[in-house]
This record gives structure tokens, C-alpha cells and sequence, in this order.
């Protein structure tokens, strides 16, 4: 049972502190899709929500309208910590609003979701000449994403959708992202979605001390052969895992002529 709530807010937009955009839009605080190693958990203890992060969404409320002056040309990301299309956008339709406004900005905007229902808006999108939709995948493993991202949409759904911008001519990325150590199958991820990909994004599973329990819950629940690797990365912080799979992933890239870059331990540009 989700708590939903409105809350008033003086301005849509905040600073991005992630390279390559000047403004985030978050249109929601909270994110249904609920999965087991958010990294936007720790928003929580911002909302004075006593629910647990994935079971509140508070509904932002702006009187005040974006300024064309003020965005024109800007890049603008939607979003940062919560997922602009959550189910509950079907019915509230904030980032439909927000994306009316950037259009009429001039604004270039990225989009970051783990959901079909981005699609909704192809028809803004594509008056939209420099937007970007990045859908994100950790795994084409349905029985993975069942577990672990239970809000957000099913794999052949989220390759649907890639599919179905790219043939009306939005440009495409994927972010495959968070790879979870011996879980995340990155090859497969690319296997599944090149033909309507222009470009990857891969980064790692970072865990913050606050969620590390949780994630290693996680793993010892449903992948306890891997506790003894994540326990070398995690607890130990062994950096060798991630040095082999960064140079696996840039010499695969390179040599498939595929545009991709790989972020782990730095600031990312999306996502
Ligand atoms: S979609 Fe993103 S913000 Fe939402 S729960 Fe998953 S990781 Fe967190």
C-alpha cells in the first residue's frame, strides 16, 4: 500500500551536480519501482515520511512555470532520484507537463527510466529534436528484475520501448546500470538492445553503508554461491573485479565499434 501526497514546492528544477546537465527535474520525491539497491534511498530522510522509501510518493506541486529564458538550450535531466515515469504518472502526469514546458524552453532534455510508459510521450518527443530516452538495465534476467525492481517494467517491455523510440527517430541510450557482480549479464544487455541503441552507459553496483545490509540480504537470499565475491567487494572493497570488467567492457565496445562509456567510480553524465 502506497502513501500518496502533494507537496508544494517552490521550483521544479534543481541544479544538476551531474556532468553534462545544467538542470535535474525531479517531479516526484519517492519511487514506487522499489528497487533493492536504490541509491536515492537516503532522500528519505528528507520527507519526514515514516514509510519505507518505495512505499510514500509525494506528488510536486509548482504554481510558478518554467522559464523559456532560463532553460533555452540548457540540458536537462529527468531524473535523478526517482523514475519520471512511475506508474502513478499514468494518473498525474508531471512529466507530461514538465516535457509541454521544456519543449516550449527549447530545452534539451534526457530522459532516465526503467519504464515503458515513456512512450506515452512520443508524440513530445519527437517535436523534440536533441531529447534523449535512456532506459536502464541491470539485467535481461526477468526472473532478476522481478526480484529486485518489482515496480519498474518487465525486460521484453523496456526492449519494446527502446524499439519503438528508435523507429520514430528518438535517439536512444542505454544505461546498464547498476552491473551487479556476477549477477548482471552486460554482454546480453547489448545482445538484446544494439539494433535500437545509440549509445551505453555502464556503471556499477556502489553501495552506501546505509543500504549495504539490505543489498547483502539480497544476495544471500537469492544468490548465496555470490555472497563470498560480494562480500571480497563490498566488505573488503577489493577494487580488482571492477578494474577486469572496465577493461572487458571498453575492449568489447571498441573492438564492436559500439558507443559506450563505462562510469564506474566517477560522476556520471546520466543516471
Ligand atoms: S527506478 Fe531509480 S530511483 Fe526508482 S527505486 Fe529504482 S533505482 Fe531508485
Amino acid at each position: 500500500m502506497i502513501t500518496i501526497a502533494a507537496a508544494s514546492v517552490k521550483t521544479y528544477l534543481s541544479k544538476s551536480k551531474i556532468q553534462g546537465f545544467d538542470y535535474v527535474i525531479n517531479p516526484y520525491i519517492g519511487c514506487p519501482h522499489k528497487c533493492v539497491y536504490c541509491y536515492a534511498e537516503y532522500m528519505r530522510k528528507f520527507t519526514g515520511h515514516p514509510e519505507e522509501w518505495g512505499d510514500f510518493l509525494d506528488v510536486k506541486m509548482c504554481e510558478t512555470p518554467l522559464k523559456p529564458a532560463k532553460l533555452f538550450r540548457t540540458r536537462v535531466m529527468l531524473s535523478s532520484v526517482t523514475d519520471p515515469y512511475n506508474p502513478y504518472e499514468k494518473q498525474y502526469e508531471q512529466t507530461r507537463k514538465m516535457l509541454k514546458q521544456l519543449e516550449y524552453c527549447q530545452a534539451y532534455v534526457s530522459i532516465l527510466t526503467k519504464s515503458a510508459l515513456v512512450l506515452r510521450d512520443i508524440d513530445l518527443l519527437k517535436k523534440m529534436p536533441q531529447a534523449e530516452v535512456a532506459l536502464s538495465f541491470s539485467s535481461t534476467d526477468e526472473r532478476f528484475r522481478e526480484l529486485a525492481e518489482s515496480g519498474a517494467s518487465g525486460v521484453a517491455e523496456k526492449i519494446n520501448a527502446l524499439k519503438t523510440l528508435h523507429e520514430n527517430g528518438i535517439r536512444t541510450a542505454v544505461m546498464a546500470a547498476p552491473l551487479l557482480p556476477a549477477i548482471s549479464d552486460w554482454k546480453a544487455i547489448i545482445e538484446a538492445t544494439r539494433p535500437y541503441t545509440d549509445r551505453y552507459g555502464f556503471d556499477s553496483l556502489n553501495m552506501r553503508p546505509a543500504y549495504q545490509k539490505k543489498v547483502m540480504a539480497f544476495i544471500g537470499m537469492y544468490y548465496p554461491d555470490l555472497l563470498p565475491l560480494y562480500a571480497d567487494i563490498y566488505l573488503k572493497e577489493e577494487t580488482a573485479y571492477w578494474t577486469k570488467l572496465e577493461q572487458e567492457i571498453t575492449q568489447y565496445c571498441q573492438a564492436q565499434n559500439i558507443a559506450a562509456e563505462v562510469y564506474f567510480s566517477r560522476s556520471k553524465p546520466f543516471g
